[in-house]
């Protein structure tokens, strides 16, 4: 294509809300036969809401909630927001009242969080974060994980003092436009992929719902890197579609990657397409848009 016919793309593709940084994104976008998907906040909303939780402890709800709280309130991660306006609600927290103080927060990527709130330790994620921290779960606790995964919920686990004090489900339903976009992208000849940190159950029961075939589950930020160059090195054209932090190398790695506008700063700054009204639909006006430009002059 002519300079001039890459500026009237990227132009149109900006009216349309879609912001395609250069000529070789437009290029590669019109090559893309893969796409790789992030789950959270990409397939959907990415504004988890609490729905179950279960007490073991002898404690109460508003004591669990005040702990699992004061360690997410330092947490960016939608399932970290979920807990603490879960909290609020429960707590009634509505004049600002602080939540306790915790020392020695620790993030860690794509599990959960840890920190010292009072004199307990306190962590809150996923099966993996207590396996590696050697946390016992009991029966009655994966059976409930287990329920929320099959309703493509994702469980999380709070423990205090290295034992599990109560398991919660939080829901992030899919955006209603993914399973056509799946489908269209695949009469496109495009193949679609999932690739999450979030765990097994969950993400099939999410992939299932949107049509998609082929998942990756509990896949770290790495994870999702190799898997793209993976795809490449059998010959595809890949765009990856997130929108978090995690998504940034994989993003970078990706011969177009398209962050969603709701995104995280990191991911739009790592993407060669910002999707800036973050719908699904949008990967297909930019894929036209690119496909319109490209073959026009040739
Ligand atoms: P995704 O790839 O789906 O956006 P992430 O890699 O951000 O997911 O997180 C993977 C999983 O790690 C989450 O589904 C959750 O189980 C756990 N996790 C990550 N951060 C937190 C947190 N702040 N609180 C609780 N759980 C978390
Ligand atoms: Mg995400």
């Amino acid at each position: 294509a002519t300079p001039t016919a890459v500026m009237v793309g990227t132009g149109v593709g900006a009216t349309q809300g879609v912001l395609i940084k250069g000529g070789q994104a437009l290029e590669s976008a019109h090559k893309v036969n893969c796409i790789v998907f992030d789950k959270t906040g990409t397939l959907t909303f990415g504004k988890p809401v609490v729905v179950t939780t279960k007490v073991f402890k002898s404690m109460s709800l508003k004591d669990f909630y005040e702990f699992a709280a004061a360690a997410e309130v330092n947490s960016e991660h939608p399932i970290a927001k979920a807990i603490v306006e879960h909290a609020k609600k429960i707590i009634e927290n509505e004049q600002n009242h602080p939540w306790p103080e915790a020392h020695d927060f620790v993030s860690v990527s794509g599990h959960g969080v840890k920190a010292i709130v009072g004199n307990k330790e306190i962590m809150v994620g996923n099966k993996k974060l207590m396996a590696d921290n050697n946390i016992a779960i009991s029966a009655d606790a994966e059976e409930i994980l287990a329920e929320a995964e099959g309703l493509a919920q994702t469980g999380i686990i709070v423990s205090l003092d290295g034992e599990v004090a109560g398991v919660l489900a939080v829901s992030d339903p899919l955006k209603p436009d993914a399973k056509q976009v799946i489908s269209i992208l695949s009469s496109m000849k495009i193949r679609s992929i999932m690739v999450t940190g979030d765990n097994w159950g969950t993400a099939n029961s999410i992939a299932r719902q949107a049509g998609i075939e082929t998942v990756m589950a509990e896949a770290q930020p790495e994870v999702k890197v190799s898997k793209i160059k993976e795809l490449q090195s059998c010959g595809y054209t890949v765009a990856m579609v997130g929108d978090g932090i995690n998504d940034s190398p994989a993003l970078v790695a990706a011969d177009v990657g398209m962050a969603i506008g709701a995104g995280t700063d990191i991911a739009i700054e790592a993407a060669d397409i910002v999707l800036m009204r973050s719908n699904l639909e949008d990967i297909i006006v930019a894929i036209d848009l690119a496909n319109k430009t490209f073959s026009r002059i040739r």
